[in-house]
């Protein structure tokens, strides 16, 4: 069998010239070197010095079941030669797509039946904004199109995505977000809550949901957006009240709730989705990343019952689809990474073990100098830095100050992500509580170094 290609001498070079990274400055990657990375196993990877990680990230939040699953490689090569491609647009389907479909609404709850396959999480996010202004037009109400999403979401890179999406410095890239489209606060307490209890603040930023909706008329709004826990802003974990008072709001203004769990699906926080986490049932919700643990790309947009009996009977087609929905070798990775949670009960370990293991361990760092606050749910962590904890004073250039601890802990082996000056954690579902020992030591050690 052909071997992967590993052993170029000069592909740093080659990169240089020939490659576009996404979210990267070229001039300085350029002047720092491309890493490498050749291989991976289990919660390690390995770059092409032969240096070992411990990923404590799961490549991009998405490698839930760990590297070097021999089983998924073996599904996708078997459905590659039974059949490698198959559109599901003019009354076809292949089996694991199908199949896939009925797996995931069986870990849903009962209000969740009905899965459209998008390729990646911002393609679900584009999906799930069309359906719900077509969703609401098959109804009749042709004026409820305008969404309302948070400041520091991230919602992907598509044009809607990025819009939906509340991060200023990508808006500030392509004239986004695009009309239609209102962010408020998110609930960050450390950093926003002032001299408010977290409870009190969760409540206050919850209820800017609905001031948004009286503002722009009830009859104008079509869906509220967040991720149960916001991810690429840093692991903002809401306040208790929060969740309680979004679902209550909602339900109020009958506006659809729309939950990414691009990140928090498929047993991040412990339970096979977020919302379940929260206790509440969105009416779309759009997935990737866990759904396939990054073997293939695949992501999709759950359908509640709700949204998908106007889609089936009232709306007639629905033009919106990817030449690869529902993709029959990602679908079948998927099912195999999906039957391997389930047969080594990944999700029930991440909340019964590991979970509340990580949350013990970032713990014992708030006893460091420099760490403001330590927040996890499940497998997903976020340790704060602050150069002042009485008064959380941040340093004065918070994404410096992030990047270089970052920088050290990666140095010494422990792959974290670091956005501005929080520490993120976010490992294969997999991992040790060794493991999750070493990565905190690790980043005490590289706070140590900043002191
Ligand atoms: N939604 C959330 C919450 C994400 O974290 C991401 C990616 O990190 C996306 C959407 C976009 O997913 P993708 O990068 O697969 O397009």
């Amino acid at each position: 069998m052909n071997k992967p290609v590993t052993a170029v001498s000069n592909l740093g070079a080659i990169d240089a010239a020939h490659h576009l990274h996404p979210f990267s400055d070229m001039k300085k990657l350029n002047a720092s070197g491309t890493k490498i990375i050749t291989r991976a196993e289990g919660v390690h990877i390995w770059d092409s010095t032969g240096k070992q990680y411990l990923d404590a990230f799961a490549g991009l939040w998405c490698v839930n079941v760990g590297y070097g699953r021999k089983s998924i490689a073996d599904v996708v090569h078997a459905q590659m030669l039974e059949l490698p491609y198959y559109n599901t647009f003019f009354g076809t389907t292949t089996p694991p797509t199908t199949l896939l479909a009925q797996k995931i609404a069986e870990k849903t709850g009962p209000k969740i039946n009905r899965v459209f396959f998008s390729n990646s999480g911002s393609e679900a996010s584009d999906t799930w904004f069309r359906m719900a202004r077509v969703y609401w037009k098959a109804l009749g109400h042709e004026t409820k199109t305008q969404v309302i999403a948070r400041k520091n979401a991230y919602h992907g890179s598509t044009v809607a995505g990025a819009s939906l999406g509340g991060m200023k410095w990508m808006h500030e890239q392509g004239n986004l977000p695009i009309e239609g489209i209102h962010h408020i606060n998110q609930p960050y307490w450390y950093a926003e809550g002032g001299d408010l209890t977290p409870e009190d603040f969760g409540l206050k930023v919850a209820r800017e949901l609905e001031e948004k909706i009286i503002e722009l008329g009830e009859e104008n709004v079509a869906a509220f957006v967040a991720e149960p826990i916001q991810g690429a802003g840093g692991v903002i974990v809401p306040p208790s009240t929060y969740w309680p008072e979004i679902k209550r709001i909602c339900a109020k203004y009958q506006i659809l709730l729309v939950a990414d769990e691009v990140i928090s699906g498929f047993g991040r926080l412990g339970s096979w989705f977020g919302h379940q986490h929260y206790d509440f049932e969105p009416d779309l919700a759009p997935i990737a990343k866990g759904l396939s643990s990054g073997y293939l790309p695949i992501g999709g947009v759950l359908v509640s019952d709700r949204v998908a009996e106007v889609m089936v009977n009232e709306l007639g087609d629905f033009y919106h689809g990817y030449t690869y929905s529902g993709h029959p070798v990602a679908a079948a990775a998927a099912l195999e990474n999906i039957r391997i949670i389930e047969e080594e009960g990944l999700v029930e370990r991440v909340r019964d073990d590991t979970g509340p293991y990580l949350a013990a361990a970032l713990a014992s760092l708030t006893d460091h100098e420099l760490v403001g606050e330590a927040v996890s749910v499940g497998l997903m962590g976020a340790v704060q830095i602050t150069a002042d904890k009485a008064t959380r004073r941040r340093f004065k250039k918070p994404d410096d100050t992030g990047t270089a601890v970052r920088n050290q802990c990666v140095n010494a082996g422990v792959v974290l992500r670091a956005t501005g000056d929080r520490m993120l954690f976010s490992p294969p579902l997999i991992i040790e509580r060794s493991q999750i020992d070493q990565a905190v030591d690790t980043l005490r050690n590289g706070l140590d170094w900043l002191k």
